[in-house]
């Protein structure tokens, strides 16, 4: 049997032509030979009858508290609904179908309602269907936990839901379908004409999802790496190529960018007297027990910084001052990375980049690095300015 996983995001399955279309990919997938299964997320976003937002909406006019446990049964539905309107569209058509729910599907997480990991997929139950000659239509982005009950992996999950079948059903390709025709070498809604990509390794994927690229969720690409199967980022509206992820691509020094807006830099310091370095030790504490997440640690003799989401500013400069550390912030910052696996070793991609900013006039306020990635913290306003002169610099057009 050979199996495609198909997965249909919520730009896809909002209208009622996008539906068309993705039953159309999945009716030709099938005339091809393959056992399709189909991965689809709710339709449309807030405001839309059964988006996601627009479910919790409707719980949180009523009680603005509710329970972590009941939530995720709630906002599971806007997939289930999906999932009943494709099977049934495909059955109409003459395709014999079948719905079912994450947990039906043989799904099993951890308890950890509304970021729940996906711990193992029984294959049985949709194989079963397969082998009767049915489509199977899974609801992304949920699972069911050891006790029973629904769980949700969190946004951007049911690309997580189609990678991790993929892997677990043996498929030969997850396809992902969204509105863009591939993974393109930076955000087109800041370089309209971005180039896209041929192809692209698992890694520079995974890194450049984690760096902001929203095109697929990092914990997907992590799913199908683990289970070998290549990856096809397609226009659900177009019928261009697309692009394939998978292990052995050629290494280019720079891929793509990617970026993260809404950031705040925070400075502790000046720190003095003996026990500096264990202030600092300390203020990386603070955080954790704040359940802060930061990045970009820097460490200088007196102080020491980082970045944090900014709509956890307030609440870190409050735990700060009571820690008893002054601290300066600046808000509306920007992380700008630069990522290609082929970068590694090679000398002055850092001093490139900050000539580039530096001719355009952007004030770089931090970099780091890693083995693949080189990032920059600038301010929020100058980032459409930024990824502009990057992508001309490093000829990010040419694919
Ligand atoms: P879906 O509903 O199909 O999951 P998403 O909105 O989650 O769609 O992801 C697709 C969007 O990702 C595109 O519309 C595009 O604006 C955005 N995007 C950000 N960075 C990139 C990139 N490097 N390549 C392609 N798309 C990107
Ligand atoms: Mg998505």
């Amino acid at each position: 049997m050979k199996i495609v996983v198909q997965k249909f995001g919520g730009t896809s399955v909002a209208t009622s032509e996008g539906r068309a279309k993705a039953i159309e990919r999945v009716i030709h997938a099938k005339g091809q030979g393959y056992s399709p299964v189909v991965v689809v997320s709710a339709m449309g976003r807030r405001g839309e009858p059964y988006a996601t937002d627009t479910l919790i909406d409707l719980v949180k006019a009523i009680h603005s508290e509710i329970e972590p446990r009941e939530l995720d049964l709630l906002i599971s539905c806007g997939e289930i609904i999906s999932t009943v309107v494709m099977a049934t569209s495909l059955k109409s058509a003459g395709h014999p179908a079948v719905a079912l729910t994450g947990g039906q599907a043989g799904i099993c997480t951890d308890g950890n309602f509304g970021n729940a990991q996906i711990v193992e997929i029984d294959p049985a139950p949709i194989k079963k269907y397969l082998s009767q000659g049915k489509i199977v239509i899974v609801a992304g982005f949920q699972g069911v936990s050891q006790d029973g009950s629904t769980t949700t992996l969190g946004r951007g999950g049911s690309d997580t839901t189609a990678t991790a079948l993929g892997a677990a059903l043996g498929a030969e390709v997850v396809e992902i379908y969204t509105d863009v025709d591939g993974v393109m070498t930076s955000d087109p809604r800041l370089v309209p004409d971005a180039a896209i990509m041929k192809d692209i390794s698992y890694k520079e994927i995974c890194e450049m999802a984690y760096q902001g690229a929203k095109v697929i969720h990092p914990r997907a690409v992590e799913a199908a790496m683990n289970g070998k199967v290549p990856i096809k980022i397609k226009n659900t509206f177009s019928d261009a190529e697309g692009t394939l992820i998978a292990e052995n691509v050629a290494e280019r020094v720079i891929t793509g960018l990617a970026h993260l807006t809404n950031i705040s830099q925070i400075k502790v310091g000046p720190l003095a007297g003996d026990a500096v370095q264990m202030a600092k030790v300390r203020v990386l504490k603070t955080m954790a027990e704040a359940k802060i997440s930061i990045d970009m640690i820097g460490v200088a003799p007196n102080s020491i910084f980082f970045i944090i989401n900014g709509d956890d500013t307030s609440k870190a400069l409050e735990a700060l001052m009571k820690a008893g550390y002054s601290s300066n912030v600046e808000t509306g910052c920007a992380k700008l990375s630069v990522i290609g696996a082929g970068m590694e070793g090679v000398p002055g991609v850092m001093a490139d980049v900050m000539e580039s900013l530096d001719q355009a006039g952007v004030t770089v306020l931090q970099t780091s690095d890693s083995d693949i990635t080189i990032s920059f913290l600038i301010k929020e306003a100058d980032l459409t300015k930024a990824i502009q002169i990057l992508y001309r610099s490093f000829n990010l057009g040419a694919q």
